[in-house]
């Protein structure tokens, strides 16, 4: 990249010219007006080129904070994880059914992860967009994923587990936590139950749900 270079030396003589005229401004309000210069100083941003010698502004910040205040989940996220509004945004009884019976997996070797847990409005909006364009209509898209007015998800009444050795731990034993698999289609996706008498059965797919009607 050889054009980073001279770039970054005008930029260093920039910010030479700057820091030594501004001094000589300071200097300047000071003998003129006392106690000015450190506001004379911030309005000039010369505290900001001195902090800031890097040739480009800084990268924005992660926007790790913003994702989890959508429902978004990024990397391995669990059942225990108190930084994501996909988890701690469940509803209650679920959350504590899902560390329960995560406890007890933890003995069996398995971590149950979280791929997807409570969304807001806008979150499940995208997935349904996303989901149209790849299956080509809404009624098609309507097997895999709901409306922000449908979805169990923005509720925070489901959780879409990972990997697949939680799946089938939880399709084995869940039940005693009151967690059932809902939909045939997805082995990952569970949601609170009266289990009594076990599991209900499962719909094919969400379109069989009468909620999503
Ligand atoms: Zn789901």
């Amino acid at each position: 990249m050889n054009h980073r270079t001279p770039a970054r030396s005008t930029f260093r003589t920039t910010a030479l010219v700057v820091a030594v005229g501004s001094t000589a401004l300071i200097g300047f309000l000071g003998y003129t007006s006392y106690g000015a210069s450190p506001t004379a100083a911030d309005q000039l941003g010369v505290s900001d080129v001195r902090a800031h010698p890097a040739p480009h502004p800084a990268a924005p910040p992660k926007d790790r904070d913003l994702r989890d205040e959508s429902g978004r989940v990024s990397g391995n996220v669990t059942v225990f994880d108190d930084s994501s509004a996909a988890v701690t945004r469940l509803d209650g009884d679920l959350l504590r059914a899902l560390r329960e019976a995560a406890t007890d997996a933890a003995d069996d070797g398995i971590t149950i992860y979280v791929n997807s847990g409570w969304r807001s409005k806008d979150y499940q909006n995208d997935l349904l967009r996303d989901a149209v364009s790849k299956y080509g209509s809404m009624a098609a898209a309507a097997r895999w994923v709901a409306t922000p007015q449908t979805s169990p998800h923005v509720s925070g009444d489901a959780v879409d587990v990972g990997k697949t050795n939680a799946m089938s731990w939880l399709s084995q034993h869940g039940a005693a936590y009151g967690l059932c698999q809902i939909y045939g289609n997805e082995p990952w996706h569970f949601e609170l139950r009266d289990t009594r008498n076990g599991c209900p059965q499962m719909y094919a797919d969400p379109t069989h749900d009468p909620r999503m009607q």
